[in-house]
């Protein structure tokens, strides 16, 4: 006979997303589990770029302590494939120290009473009454416990461990397309020579499809002398390219040094799922789907999607009953801060995935686009007005006459997406079916215009 155990709330994984939810759950005074297949110590490590614009923090009013920040950038610098032309972005970022502020949000989750299970994997689900009863939890090289509670959170990441279980036709369970992801590597790297003084304050993205097809290459300056640098690629997910191999071959001979932490990662890179919330079920973070999917950022969204989420599962245990109806304004407001940029810009992602380099050199060659129109699509999810109907890049696209005719192509698409994640999303649930064939057809209609190919769905 196994052990059960009991709570209001049951959070799964303790990224940036679950532990923000749970910290929240908690000192709103529910009974919270935080169930982690990490051991303690290592709650926080995470492959990443580690890049955050101060904005994501000042919107959901979090603010971390500074030894939680390794470095300040005022903003970002965009290289072409030849590093002839450059844009810079303004906006103030930081590059987030994430072990530190991993282990600072557990600390206030536990000061506040979650209990947390770590070194603990979810192995399958239990339903009751067409409701999630309890989760099965291994302890590492221990005994399956079950973990009981009124409303169950997935923040587990990319393979999410509760979505992945749960009947397909709920619309919470939609599997994504292989090319829904980008596959990345990265390494901090003490380099023995620094780079620029003048580089050291801009997050650096590299636009080159050699050496990252369907992605860009990074170097994000850990410290202000220039000489720890986070540095990596990530490539489309379809099956063609390794993104440790292509380091190897571009990035690894030009940065030598002390390798500080190395590894590999899996960025989802589309739309967030059609709804946050079904039955007693929320999924927040990366398990929902709430990266960027132009630049690839989703510590500021994740934080985002957990702060919405818990709201609603809060007023909704309060009611009595966390269900899709308690919980659905979660969906509403969350596409209304977000979600429908990010539906634009998936429509743009897959436009950029097929561009060339020479694409990219004669965009940024005849500056068709400028930091202010970029800062725009990156805040708004809109293809700047100026980029296709301003007069100067107007005259400029006549000389690519075919390139205009596709960003108009992809802003009209980028319009409709996002149309449907604000004012044609349903005000209710019942509507959430014929919404995600809308949506679907949509994609489809616009994959097979760009001639985009979407690769399967994803196999769990
Ligand atoms: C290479 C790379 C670079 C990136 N660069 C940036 C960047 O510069 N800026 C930015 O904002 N974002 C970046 N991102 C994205 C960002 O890291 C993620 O969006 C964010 O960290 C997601 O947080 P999360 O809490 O949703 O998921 P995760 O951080 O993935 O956390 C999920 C947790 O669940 C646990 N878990 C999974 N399955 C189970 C299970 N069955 N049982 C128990 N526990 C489980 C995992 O161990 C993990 O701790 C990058 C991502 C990658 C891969």
């Amino acid at each position: 006979m196994s052990i059960t155990m009991k709570f209001d709330v049951v959070v799964v994984g303790a990224g940036v997303a679950g532990l923000y939810a749970s910290y929240q759950l908690a000192s709103m005074g529910w009974k919270v589990a935080l169930i982690e297949s990490k051991p303690a110590g290592r709650i926080g490590d995470k492959v990443c770029g580690d890049a955050i614009g101060v904005h994501h923090f000042e919107e959901i009013e979090l603010t971390p302590p500074s030894y939680t920040i390794d470095h300040q950038y005022k903003g970002v610098k965009i290289y072409s494939p030849s590093g002839k032309h450059s844009i810079i972005v303004p906006g103030e970022g930081v590059s987030v120290n994430r072990i530190k502020f991993g282990q600072w949000l557990l600390e206030q989750g536990l000061k506040h009473g979650v209990t947390l299970l770590d070194q603990h994997v979810v192995t399958d689900v239990v339903f009751k009454d067409n409701q999630l009863k309890a989760l099965r939890v291994k302890r590492v090289g221990g005994e399956t416990i079950e973990v009981e509670a009124r409303a169950f959170i997935d923040a587990s990441g990319y393979r999410p461990a509760i979505r992945s279980k749960l009947p397909p036709e709920w619309p919470i369970a939609e599997r994504p397309y292989t090319t829904d992801y980008n596959i990345a590597y990265r390494e901090v790297v003490k380099v023995d020579k620094p780079i620029e003084p003048g580089e050291v304050d801009y997050a650096i993205i590299y636009l080159n499809i050699e050496i990252a097809p369907g992605g860009y290459w990074w170097l994000f300056p850990k410290n202000r002398e220039g000489d720890v640098l986070n540095i990596g690629l990530g490539v489309i997910n379809n099956g063609k390219y390794n993104p440790r191999a292509q380091y190897d071959k571009y990035l690894r001979p030009v940065f030598k040094g002390e390798i500080l932490h190395a590894g590999g990662g899996v960025v989802p890179t589309r739309r967030p799922l059609p709804t946050l919330v079904w039955r007693n079920i929320a999924s927040i973070g990366d398990a929902a789907y709430t990266v960027n999917p132009v630049h690839g950022g989703g510590i500021g969204s994740s934080l985002l999607s957990a702060r919405i989420v818990s709201k609603y599962l809060n007023s909704a245990l309060e009611s009595g009953r966390a269900d899709e109806h308690t919980m659905w304004q979660a969906n509403i407001d969350y596409n209304i801060a977000y979600g429908a940029k990010q539906a634009g810009l998936d429509i743009l992602r897959m436009y950029m995935q097929k561009l060339s380099n020479e694409d990219y050199e004669w965009i940024m060659e005849n500056k068709i686009v400028d930091g202010s129109s970029v800062y725009d699509l990156g805040t708004k999810g809109d293809l700047a007005e100026k980029i296709v109907h301003g007069v100067t890049t107007f005259i400029r696209l006549l000389g690519r006459p075919s390139l205009l005719n596709e960003l108009r192509i992809v802003r009209n698409y980028m319009n409709k997406a996002r149309e449907l994640y604000t004012t044609k999303y349903p005000e209710k649930p019942d509507g959430i079916y014929s919404w995600m064939k809308q949506v679907e057809d949509l994609f489809n209609e616009y994959a097979t215009r760009i001639g985009f190919d979407r690769g399967s769905l994803v196999k769990w």
